[in-house]
């Protein structure tokens, strides 16, 4: 079978957002299921763990002394309060990475999008997905029923103000299906790995075509 050929490059962040059942988790999973290079950043939180998720895996979770602990440490690449909890993106795996060519998805709010856009502009991606209508929204986080009703209440109110961030983002993304809404984001991740300024190895190359 034809093997693609990739020169070497440094690793992207591929940051994506979006109000809460906007299919962000879905498109995520499928994405680091077909994508090899491609890893999830794992965040550390205060928020208590979920039925269903797995330290380690969906997040690092902590306590506020622990948190504050590491705010402290300058551990966290960003961090920011969402919904009265602590969540932050450990540094140390991400800066490594990312000069071994590594790609990592980041599952963040707008805060988190704009501290990562800030301090490392050139390495990150961003991409926004918005619902097709607020109706949607709503009926997807109540299918989810993770959570009681008061919180989807103040998800539902805070969608509003996350929505309005939609502009600081690189590419904004509709999900109106699902499969299409995905082929969108898969399109973004491959070409943004194609661009110039990431293809480290090209210095190299176009040398060695000349000689
Ligand atoms: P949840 O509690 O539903 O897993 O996440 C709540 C919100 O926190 C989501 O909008 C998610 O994107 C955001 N979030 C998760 N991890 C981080 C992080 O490390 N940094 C920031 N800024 N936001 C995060």
């Amino acid at each position: 079978m034809f093997e693609s050929f990739h020169l070497p490059r440094r690793g992207l962040m591929f940051i994506l957002s979006s109000p809460s059942g906007a299919g962000k988790t879905t498109i995520a999973r499928k994405l680091l299921a077909v994508e090899q290079n491609l890893d999830m950043s794992v965040s550390v939180t205060t928020r208590p763990i979920r039925p269903g998720e797995v330290e380690g895996r969906d997040y690092f979770f902590t306590e506020r002394a622990g948190f504050d602990a590491m705010v402290k440490e300058e551990a966290f690449l960003e961090w920011a309060e969402v919904f009265g909890n602590c969540y932050g993106t450990p540094r140390a795996h991400i800066v490594e990475g990312l000069e071994r060519g590594q790609d990592f998805l980041f599952d963040v709010d707008w805060q988190g999008a704009q501290q990562l856009s800030q301090r490392a502009r050139e390495d990150v991606v961003s991409v926004f997905l918005l619902p097709p209508d607020m109706g949607e929204l709503e009926r997807r986080l109540r299918a989810r029923a993770t959570d009681d009703e008061s919180v989807i209440a103040g998800r539902m109110a805070r969608a509003g103000d996350e929505i309005s961030h939609w502009d600081a983002y690189d590419y904004v993304v509709i999900n109106h299906e699902l499969e299409d809404c995905f082929d969108k984001v898969r399109t973004i991740l491959h070409a943004e790995r194609l661009k110039r300024s990431r293809q480290t190895g090209l210095i190299d190359f176009t040398r060695n075509l000349k000689t």
